[in-house]
């Protein structure tokens, strides 16, 4: 049975109907399990697999590919993800091509890689500029949209070329979650997300999965996932089981709601460098349109000077300042604070929440007109 995004994230994952059983087994908090005999079977050891995860991996997997068997690993954080997959994939005199524009993490795991004698490549993410650096390279490392200067790449073009390179791909869905894109539709091998972002979208947990469909992929993700021990707790993965529950009605009111901001942003004098990948006029767009269901709810924006963006960010009051982004209710900031991206002084990435549409447009119209000196 086909169904829609919201029919499929309120169902993600529920096993089958047990009398007297809950609909969402609450969370299984055990360091280990019965397990007399042989030592082997679904449930062990804590740190190798737990019930509640299960529950959440079978959800991901089913919004990640749907109708398909793909398998999923939860993890303690994006970055515990992230690195799952780059450290079980590539050795000593592997290549890997990581985006020059992405999280701004990135480069600290580039020097990690570097020592460990694996050499990194870097392309921006518009532009196809990966296709000419992909010769001998093991991986591909995407991330679409580009968090945070919101640019997008053509993934199944890369990912045809990489493939026919011989390159293994991977994607940072983070931003788009699986009701925006599909990455392993599009030809990715896995993947991979930061679920502390719209994924859970409450600002209250930290969590990452990596969905792939080859068996042999995933045993080497797992692998690292029992060496490193990266593993979320039960009640984290058990929270974000039920935050997917709303996913949908999340998704497509923030979605709105980043454009109707964008689209209100457009006619600001004082606001230059504005990006949405919805926004029919935004470079991004045509790819953009071609592989996303939904284009997300960060939009990025650059005002005159660190003093303007400043002044802005202390009159809104329906927005919180403060870093990340998915959540409910709606967060900016000025990027250039952490050092790390680059970006002007005055760049703002704002995340849009689920607050009324016509509200939160006309607290950003009425901060930016507090703003102006
Ligand atoms: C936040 C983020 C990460 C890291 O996720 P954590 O859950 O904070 O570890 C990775 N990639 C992107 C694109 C992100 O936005």
């Amino acid at each position: 049975m086909t169904v829609g995004d919201g029919t499929r994230a309120v169902r993600a994952g529920l096993p089958e109907p047990a009398k007297y059983e809950p609909t969402l087994p609450g969370p299984v908090f055990s360091a280990h399990f019965h397990l007399p005999g042989e030592a082997s079977g679904p449930y062990t050891y804590g740190r190798d697999d737990n019930p509640t995860w299960t529950h959440l991996e079978r959800a991901i997997g089913e919004l990640e590919a749907p109708g398909e068997s793909v398998e999923t690993l939860t993890f303690a954080s994006g970055m515990a993800a992230i690195s799952a997959v780059l450290f079980s994939q590539l050795t000593a005199g592997d290549t890997v091509v990581l985006p020059a524009d992405g999280y701004q993490v990135l480069p600290m795991v580039r020097a990690q890689l570097e020592a460990y004698g694996i050499e990194v490549r870097t392309a921006p993410t518009g532009g196809d500029a990966q296709l000419s650096v992909l010769d001998g390279a093991r991986l591909l490392w995407l991330e679409t949209p580009s968090n945070p200067g919101l640019d997008v790449c053509d993934v199944r073009r890369l990912a045809d070329a990489a493939h026919a390179a011989g390159a293994l791909v991977a994607v940072d869905n983070t931003l788009a979650t699986p009701l925006g894109q599909r990455p392993l539709e599009l030809g990715a091998d896995f993947s991979v997300a930061s679920d502390t972002k719209g994924m859970t979208g409450h600002g209250d947990i930290l969590l990452g999965h990596v969905t792939c469909r080859d068996a042999e992929l995933a045993a080497g993700v797992r692998r690292w996932r029992k060496i490193v021990g990266a593993i979320p707790g039960p009640m984290e993965a058990w929270l974000a089981h039920r935050s997917l529950a709303t996913l949908q009605l999340r998704a497509d009111r923030q979605c709105a709601n980043a454009l109707a901001l964008a689209q209100a942003l457009g006619g600001r004098g004082e606001v230059s460098g504005l990006r949405y990948p919805g926004l029919a006029a935004d470079p991004s767009h045509p790819t953009a349109a071609r592989q996303m269901r939904r284009f997300g709810c960060v939009v990025s924006f650059v005002l005159p000077g660190r003093a303007h963006a400043e002044r802005f960010l202390g009159a809104l009051r329906l927005v919180d300042e403060a870093t990340s982004f998915g959540g409910v209710r709606s967060t900016a900031e000025r990027r250039g604070r952490w050092g790390g991206d680059a970006v002007p002084e005055g760049f703002i990435r704002f995340s849009a929440g689920a607050e009324d549409t016509t509200d939160l447009v006309a607290d950003v119209l009425r901060a930016l007109e507090e703003a102006v000196a």
